[in-house]
């Protein structure tokens, strides 16, 4: 498949789950993992590519890497599957893959006890 076609392919995708861009709302056209990046080694877990470590974006807000971003990120998995499965999926990764939780996690997490809403209080 070529590059175009694949990319293509991405935007229908994201168009059809109806999701979009974390940091600006437009359509997305990167998946980027949120949490726990890869294994050492450059492995990457199959675990890291589920639904509750990735973030759907678009380039030019998957370059720009704003934390704002991923905090909005972080906020909505944390509404979408709760702090007790995330951390449960982070401490149950194999031993090769560093379990730590980026600082976007936990300043989502201050804000999801908050009972702050992605997009519309964050
Ligand atoms: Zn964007």
């Amino acid at each position: 498949m070529t590059w175009q076609a694949r990319y293509r392919t991405k935007i229908r995708q994201h168009a059809r789950v109806g999701c979009r861009c974390y940091g600006c709302g437009g359509i997305p056209t990167d998946s980027d993992h949120l949490f726990i990046i890869r294994g050492m080694g450059g492995h990457d877990e199959p675990e890291l590519q589920e639904d509750w470590n990735i973030a759907h974006l678009c380039n030019a807000c998957n370059v720009a890497r704003r934390e704002e971003t991923a905090v909005r990120a972080a906020l909505d998995k944390l509404w979408r599957y709760g702090p007790e499965y995330i951390e449960a999926k982070v401490a149950a990764l194999p031993r090769k893959v560093r379990p730590a939780l980026p600082k976007h996690y936990f300043k989502a997490l201050e804000l999801y006890h908050q009972g702050k809403k992605p997009w519309r209080d964050f």
